[in-house]
């Protein structure tokens, strides 16, 4: 698949730093602390399962400390590997910067296909991956805070914050090890919709400006844009979803791992959804174009085009056959830094993964703060009457106090909580702003400066002055 020029995925991320700060007036020096990754810890554990000792590996990396706790989601994959976990962890420092949640970047790994396991096995080798990283300070509410990733979800969160808290049993704060968990333990609304959610949110914005458009060749709205996802998993079953239902946009090919479903006229989000539910894949999904050889569907005519599965998949040895005149990455790394470079020549637009999916970790910060700060977000719909009762004005100024001006200070959320609004309402409009203050922090490089020429430089850009200026202020 990938050509033999194309650098590993770290390498990858390295040489999209190295290009903007070429552009930046920093510090001597203070570019490679930023590059660099603080530590990366491997672990390697035993679990008696089916009768025999099995081994596992694990890893997780921290790339930056300039803000504590460090954030980044845990992965269940047999590709793990420690120059992936490097390469996320440092998406995330760049991520967090971007959408100004206070987090320094992390993110973790072990190698493992889920699918070959039992519920109950996989809980038995969660706990103790869990264990490991816990009693090391790499699970802490303060210090590292895991979410979901691939492979992960709710499920696997709900185990880690119990190992967790069985571990730490007077931590008060022990929920707030570890966001993604389930509403009903401890986690928050619209978590599991959110990085799909950003997505839209991302896409929403950018068809607000005539420039932006321009730039790819694309005018009017998202109403019968014609997109083409890879991968229906939680990311990208949420996007199309809501792109398809709430933006009237055509999904036209959904690409899987067993193949790929084509369909100009628009293919059904949710039956699609429910057909890879019931029989494991797409084949044989009726009214479309199937095709076992999915990555060739990146290939094919679109307006929007969302890789949302795995990094490299548009390289050296596809980007100059890639059609769509707008990208949006929504896994992390999906573009090689040689194919975006291609594809930068040809002039196609690609909205970034450290914003683009950037959803995930914001959501994730208003669950973090819902557990420190111990007070629920929002009211229900019954208690809209008594919404200007002194007790939900002190109580919003106490949450005030929590949450940093990533939220609380962004239009319209006082509002909506002193309505009375509930928390999937005051989380998807938190979100909505955080994307769309993102997006400005960008496009205003992006069109400002005649030496930035895409949107991942202005990206890279915005956060590293982010991150630089809290090492200049706080030390390093
Ligand atoms: N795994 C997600 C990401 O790559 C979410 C991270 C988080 O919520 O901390 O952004």
């Amino acid at each position: 698949m990938t050509s033999i020029q194309e650098p590993s995925f770290r390498e990858s991320v390295d040489m999209m730093f190295n290009r903007a700060v070429a552009l930046m007036d920093l510090p001597p020096g203070l570019e490679e602390k930023i590059r660099v990754c603080n530590a990366t810890y491997t672990v390697r554990f035993g679990v008696r399962l089916r009768g025999q000792i099995q081994t596992f590996t694990g890893y997780r990396s921290v790339h930056s400390e300039h803000m504590e706790p460090v954030k980044g989601g845990i992965r269940y994959a047999l590709g793990v590997n420690q120059d992936e976990v490097e390469a996320l962890a440092a998406l995330m420092t760049f991520k967090c910067a971007l959408v100004e949640t206070p987090f320094g970047g992390s993110k973790g790994g072990l190698c493992i296909d889920p699918r070959e396991y039992e519920e109950h096995e996989l809980e038995l080798i969660t706990r103790r991956f869990a264990y490991e990283l816990a009693k090391r300070d790499l699970i802490n509410p303060s210090q590292n805070v895991p979410a979901p990733d691939m492979g992960t979800g709710e499920r696997e969160m709900a185990w880690i914050a119990d190992q967790y808290r069985r571990m730490n049993t007077t931590d008060i704060n022990a929920n707030a090890c570890v966001t993604g968990k389930p509403a009903h333990a401890g986690g928050i609304q619209g978590r599991v919709e959110a990085t799909g959610r950003g997505v839209q949110y991302a896409l929403r914005e950018f068809f607000r400006d005539p420039r932006d458009m321009a730039k790819a060749g694309l005018n009017g709205t998202l109403e019968g844009k014609r997109v083409i996802v890879q991968g229906l998993g939680n990311v990208g079953y949420h996007a199309a979803k809501f792109l398809q239902a709430e933006d009237g946009a055509i999904i036209t090919g959904i690409i899987e791992r067993d193949g790929a479903l084509f369909n100009p006229n628009g293919l059904d989000v949710e039956a699609v959804k429910a057909w890879i539910v019931k029989n494991g894949g797409v084949a044989e999904f009726p009214d479309a174009r199937h095709k076992t050889d999915g990555a060739s569907v990146l290939e094919e005519e679109c307006d929007i085009l969302i890789p949302a599965a795995l990094e490299g998949v548009i390289n050296l040895s596809n980007a100059d056959r890639i059609k769509a005149p707008l990208i949006i990455e929504a896994a992390n790394g999906p573009v090689t830094a040689g194919a975006d470079e291609v594809l930068r020549d040809r002039g196609t637009v690609i909205i970034p993964d450290m914003y683009a999916n950037a959803g995930g970790v914001t959501v994730s910060y208003f669950e973090w703060v819902k557990n420190l700060s111990h007070i629920r977000f929002g009211r229900m719909q019954r208690r809209q009457e008594e919404a200007r009762h002194q007790l939900i004005v002190d109580e919003l100024e106490r949450l005030d106090n929590y949450l940093g001006d990533a939220w609380s200070l962004r239009p319209d959320f006082k509002d909506r909580y002193l309505r009375g609004a509930d928390e999937l309402e005051l989380v998807r409009s938190g979100l909505d702003d955080t994307m769309r203050a993102a997006y400005q922090s960008m496009r205003e490089v992006w069109h400002s400066r005649d030496d930035v020429t895409d949107l991942r430089t202005a990206a890279y850009i915005v956060s590293i002055e982010r991150v630089s200026r809290s090492y200049r202020e706080k030390g390093l």
